[in-house]
C-alpha cells in the first residue's frame, strides 16, 4: 500500500532509479495495463515465471504465470482496478504450494503487483489462510471437474480431476481459454456449444448441458456441464464456475437401456423431469412414423387423436406437477395408415437417491382389441339385459362367490322387493323354510365344484305371501382362461306343472288301484308298435301269458289279435286317435296256447307322446257260450219244427183234396185258414233257420241270372194279392239282370214290402221306385207309416231287434227280417240304408252293384 503512494510521486528523472530498484527487488513485480496485459516484469518476476522479459511483456497476466494465478488474485485485480485503491491478497499457489502474498497498487502505467513467496501466511492473515485452505480443499474435494473461468472464458483455476483426465498440469491450463482445452477443442460442435454456454453464463444465467468430450485422444467422456456465475458486491458477474460431472457410466447405462428399450415389444418413451419428451423407442417411432425431432418436447402430442389430446395433456401435466404415476387410455395414430388404435399409457418417475426426479419412463400398451371386445361386450351385455328383462322367467346373476349382483324386473316384482333387498344373499329370505337348508347346501357345493345346477324349490310371492314352486337353473360363465367370472341363472315358475304332476300322480295311483284290483283285465300298450308294456294278473290269467312275456316286450296288439279281426283293432285305433277313446267291441284274443278267447275290449289314450293306451279286456266267453247255446237251440228247434210242419202241410193238402173229392166244401175255409197259419209258422221257422245259418256263416246262395224287374213285379203282385186294401205301386224299372240268388233277393224285397205294409196301419199306398245307373241298381221301398225314431235306425238291422215304441210293439214280429235282409244285401255287395220321419213314413234304399267280381 505504501509502495503505491510512493509510485505516484515518482518524477520522470527518477524513473531510471525506480526501475533499477525494482530490478533488484527480491519480490516479483508485474505491471499490467487495463486489459491485464503485462507491460513490465522485473528480474524476480522473470525468475518466478521462468521466462524472459520479452516473452512475458505483452502477454496476459493470466496466461504468462499460471502458477501465480488464482481466483483470489483475479478478484483482487478487479477490485484494485475498480477502486484504484491499494489492496492485498494472500493465497497458496496451486503450482508451488507456497504462500503468495500479493500487494496491488495503481500506477500511471497501470496496476503494479508485488509477489512475495513465503512458506507460511503472515500472522495477520491467518483467518484468510483458513479460507484459502478451505477453498483449495473444496476444489479438490469435488469429484466433478471444476474450473473457475473468467467471464471471457479464461481458466483461472482448475481442480485435479480434469487435469488428470487430460494428462495436463495446472500451469498448462490456467490462463488459457477454456474452449482451447483439448477436451473441448477436439470437436468443433462441442466447442461451439461451450462458447455459447459461457456467453450465456457470463450474462448471469445458469447453463446446464450434456456433452461428449475427449480430454485426450484415447479418452472420451460424457459430462453434464453446469456453469454458474459468481457476482461481486456490485452484482457484476466476476467469474464463472464450470462444474463437469462425469456421466459416462450413466450415459452408457442409458445407451444400454435404449438398446434394451428398443428391443421391448411395446411402445416405450422417456421424458425429462419437466415432462418434455426426449426419447421414444424404435417401436414407438415405427408405429407413429415420427422421427426423433418430431416427437421431442411436446411433439408426441401430434400422434394422439385430436379428441384425446386435451385430456391427455392435462393428465400428463398433472402427473408431472404432482409426481404421481401417469396412467390414461388414448388413441394413437398409426403413422402409415392414419388409423387410430387404443393404447393404455403408463409412466413412472425414475428418481436418484435424494429423491430427485431424473426421468419419466413410459409405456404404451395396445389395448385396441380389448377395447373393442369391451365395447362388443358392452353391446352384448346391453342385448343380454334386454333379453333378461323380456323373458318370462326370473333371471339373476351372481359374482363368482355366489352373491347376487343382478335380478331382472320380474324377479323384483315377484318378490315385491327392491333389488337392494335381494342382492347378495337377500333373496334367501323368500325361500320356503323347508327348502332353505337344501338350497344353500346345493349352492355351496356348486360354488366349490363349478358345476351347473338345477333345483326345485318354493319362493314366497312378496305380494300375496303364497309360495310357488320354481325350477332354478344356474350355470357358470367362464372367461377364456376358464375362470368363473359370474353365474347366470333363471327361475321358472313350475307351480302349475307341479300341480298337474301331482294330479297325474293321483290318477296314476287310482289307475294302479284299478289295475291291481284285477276285476277286469287291464293292459298298457305303448308306442307305434302297440307293445304291451304292462298287464295285470286278470289279463294274464285269462290269456295265459306271463309277466316275463310282458317284460320281454314281444307281445303286441298284432300278435294277440286274430288276423281276420285285425280290422276291428285298426278301426278302434283310428277312433282312439280321433276321440281319445274307442267304443268297446267284441272280438277274440289269441291266447298263449294259440286258443281264441272271446273278449269285450275298450281303450283310452292315456298319454300322447309317446302314445300310451290303457286297454280294458273283459272275458266274454261265458256270454258267448250262452249265446252259442241259444243259437244252437234256435237252430235245433227250427230244424225240429221243420219236419212236423212239412208233414202238417202235406196232410192239410191231402185233406183238402179228400174233402173236395168227398164233396164236403163247407170245411174248405177252415182248412184254408189252417194252411195259412201253417205257412206263417213255416216262414218263421225258415227265418229262424236263416238266422242261425247266418250266425254260423252257413247261409247258402245260388248264382243265377236274375231279371230284377220281373222279380220285383212278381213280388209286388203277390203282395197286392195278399194285401188288397193297399195299393202297391211300382215306379220305373231297373232294366238289368244281375248275377244273384233269385230267392234270396226275393226274400229281401218281400220282407221290405211286407214291413212297409205292416208298419203303415193307417196308410193306403206303398211305393217301390226302381232305378239304375252304369254301376248299380237302386230299389227304394217307401211307405207312409209310423216311421222310425233316429236313435233306433242303426239298430233295426241287428238280430232280434225290434223298435220299442208302443205302436210298433203292438205289431207282431220277431226282429229277424231286416237282419236277414242286411245279410243278403251285403252278400251281394250292396248296401241298405233307411231314411225316416216319425209319423210320416220310411224309405229303405237298397243299392246293388250290377257287375260284381265274385
Ligand atoms: P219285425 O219282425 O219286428 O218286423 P224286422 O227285422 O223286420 O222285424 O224289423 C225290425 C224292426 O224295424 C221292426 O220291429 C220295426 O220296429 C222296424 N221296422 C221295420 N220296417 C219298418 C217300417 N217300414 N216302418 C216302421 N218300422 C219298421
Amino acid at each position: 500500500m505504501s509502495n503505491a503512494k510512493q509510485t505516484k510521486r515518482v518524477t520522470p528523472g527518477s524513473r531510471e532509479t525506480l526501475l533499477h530498484m525494482l530490478e533488484i527487488l527480491p519480490d516479483a513485480v508485474f505491471v499490467v495495463d487495463d486489459t491485464e496485459t503485462i507491460v513490465y516484469a522485473n528480474a524476480s518476476a522473470q525468475t518466478l515465471t521462468g521466462t524472459t522479459r520479452e516473452e512475458v511483456c505483452g502477454t496476459s497476466l493470466w496466461c504468462s504465470a499460471p502458477h501465480l494465478v488464482s481466483p483470489s488474485l483475479y478478484q483482487a485485480v478487479h477490485k484494485a482496478k475498480q477502486t484504484r485503491e491499494p489492496t492485498e491478497v494472500a493465497y497458496v499457489s496451486p503450482a508451488t504450494n507456497r504462500w503468495l502474498h500479493v500487494s496491488l497498487s495503481s500506477t500511471d502505467e497501470g496496476l503494479a503487483l508485488f509477489f512475495q513467496e513465503q512458506l507460511e501466511p503472515l500472522p495477520l492473515q491467518h483467518a484468510l489462510s483458513q479460507d484459502e485452505h478451505m477453498y483449495r480443499d473444496l476444489l479438490e474435494g469435488f469429484s466433478d471437474g471444476v474450473m473457475i473461468v473468467t467471464p471471457d472464458g479464461l481458466v483461472l483455476d482448475i481442480n485435479q480431476r480434469p487435469l488428470a483426465d487430460a494428462h495436463l498440469r495446472r500451469e498448462e491450463v490456467v490462463g488459457t481459454p477454456v474452449t482451447d482445452l483439448p477436451a473441448w477443442s477436439s470437436d468443433p460442435v462441442v466447442q461451439e456449444h461451450l462458447s455459447a454456454a459461457i456467453a450465456r453464463a457470463s450474462r448471469g444465467e445458469t447453463v446446464l448441458f450434456e456433452a461428449k468430450i475427449h480430454p485426450r485422444p484415447d479418452l472420451s467422456l460424457d459430462i453434464l456441464m453446469t456453469i454458474t456465475s459468481h457476482r461481486d458486491a456490485s452484482q457484476q458477474v466476476e467469474y464463472l464456475i464450470c462444474a463437469g460431472r462425469d456421466i459416462t457410466e450413466r450415459k452408457h447405462a442409458e445407451e444400454e437401456l435404449r438398446v434394451l428399450i428398443d428391443a421391448i415389444p411395446q411402445l416405450v418413451w422417456m421424458a425429462r423431469p419437466d415432462g418434455s419428451r426426449d426419447y421414444c423407442n424404435r417401436r414407438w417411432c415405427d408405429y407413429t412414423d415420427m422421427t426423433s425431432e418430431q416427437y421431442q418436447g411436446d411433439g408426441w402430442l401430434q400422434a394422439i387423436h385430436p379428441d384425446d389430446q386435451q385430456r391427455v395433456l392435462e393428465v400428463w401435466q398433472h402427473s408431472v406437477q404432482t409426481g404421481r404415476p401417469y396412467e390414461t387410455e388414448l388413441r394413437l395414430r398409426q403413422g402409415t395408415t392414419g388409423a387410430y388404435r387404443w393404447f393404455l399409457v403408463r409412466a413412472m418417475q425414475h428418481k436418484d437417491d435424494q429423491g430427485t426426479t431424473l426421468k419419466w419412463f413410459g409405456t404404451c400398451t395396445d389395448i385396441d382389441d380389448q377395447k373393442q371386445a369391451e365395447q362388443r361386450l358392452k353391446a352384448s351385455e346391453e342385448n343380454w339385459r334386454v333379453l333378461a328383462e323380456t323373458v318370462p322367467q326370473l333371471v339373476w346373476t351372481t359374482r363368482p362367490d355366489g352373491r347376487v349382483d343382478y335380478c331382472n324386473q320380474r324377479f323384483c316384482e315377484y318378490m315385491h322387493a327392491a333389488f337392494e333387498q335381494l342382492q347378495g344373499y337377500g333373496w334367501r329370505q323368500f325361500l320356503h323354510p323347508e327348502d332353505v337348508e337344501r338350497v344353500v347346501a346345493l349352492r355351496h357345493h356348486t360354488l366349490e365344484t363349478g358345476e351347473p345346477f338345477e333345483s326345485e324349490h318354493r319362493f314366497r310371492n312378496g305380494r300375496t305371501g303364497a309360495y310357488h314352486w320354481f325350477l332354478a337353473r344356474g350355470m357358470p360363465v367362464r372367461n377364456e382362461a376358464g375362470q368363473i367370472v359370474k353365474w347366470f341363472g333363471t327361475c321358472t315358475d313350475i307351480d302349475d306343472q307341479k300341480r298337474i304332476e301331482e294330479a297325474l300322480r293321483q290318477s296314476q295311483k287310482r289307475i294302479r288301484a284299478l289295475i291291481d284290483s284285477n276285476i277286469i283285465g287291464i293292459v298298457s300298450v305303448e308306442g307305434e308298435e302297440d307293445v304291451l308294456v304292462e298287464a295285470n294278473n286278470a289279463y294274464l290269467h285269462m290269456t295265459g301269458y306271463t309277466q316275463e312275456d310282458v317284460r320281454s316286450r314281444t307281445l303286441n296288439v298284432e300278435r294277440t289279435t286274430p288276423s281276420e279281426q285285425a280290422h276291428l283293432f285298426h278301426h278302434a285305433l283310428q277312433e282312439l286317435a280321433a276321440r281319445g277313446q274307442h267304443t268297446p267291441f267284441e272280438t277274440e284274443l289269441v291266447c298263449k296256447d294259440g286258443s281264441r278267447l272271446p273278449v269285450l275290449v275298450g281303450g283310452v289314450i292315456f298319454q300322447e307322446c309317446p302314445r300310451q293306451i290303457i286297454g280294458f279286456v273283459l272275458d266274454n266267453s261265458a256270454r258267448k257260450e250262452l249265446e252259442q247255446r241259444k243259437d244252437d237251440f234256435i237252430s235245433m228247434a227250427s230244424h225240429e219244427l221243420r219236419s212236423p210242419l212239412t208233414a202238417m202241410k202235406l196232410q192239410t193238402t191231402l185233406l183238402h183234396r179228400q174233402l173236395a173229392k168227398q164233396g164236403i166244401p163247407a170245411s174248405a175255409p177252415a182248412l184254408s185258414s189252417m194252411e195259412t197259419q201253417i205257412n206263417k209258422v213255416s216262414r218263421l221257422v225258415e227265418e229262424l233257420l236263416d238266422v242261425s245259418k247266418i250266425q254260423a256263416g252257413r247261409l247258402e246262395y245260388r248264382q243265377e241270372t236274375v231279371d230284377l224287374d220281373a222279380l220285383l213285379w212278381e213280388i209286388a203282385d203277390t203282395m197286392q194279392q195278399t194285401h188288397p186294401s193297399y195299393r202297391i205301386l211300382v215306379h220305373g224299372a231297373v232294366r238289368a239282370s244281375l248275377m244273384a240268388d233269385r230267392d234270396r233277393l226275393g226274400q229281401v224285397f218281400t220282407n221290405l214290402l211286407s214291413n212297409a205294409v205292416k208298419y203303415s196301419p193307417d196308410a193306403q199306398t206303398v211305393e217301390m221306385d226302381l232305378s239304375t245307373s252304369q254301376e248299380t241298381v237302386t230299389i227304394r221301398v217307401h211307405d207312409h207309416g209310423l216311421g222310425i225314431p233316429r236313435e233306433q235306425r242303426e239298430k233295426i238291422f241287428d238280430r232280434f231287434y225290434r223298435a220299442t215304441g208302443p205302436s210298433q210293439k203292438a205289431i207282431p214280429g220277431l226282429g229277424m227280417g231286416l237282419y236277414i235282409v242286411a245279410e243278403i244285401v251285403k252278400h251281394h255287395g250292396g248296401t241298405i240304408m233307411v231314411e225316416s220321419t216319425v209319423g210320416k213314413g220310411s224309405t229303405f234304399t237298397v243299392t246293388i252293384p250290377r257287375n260284381r267280381d265274385s
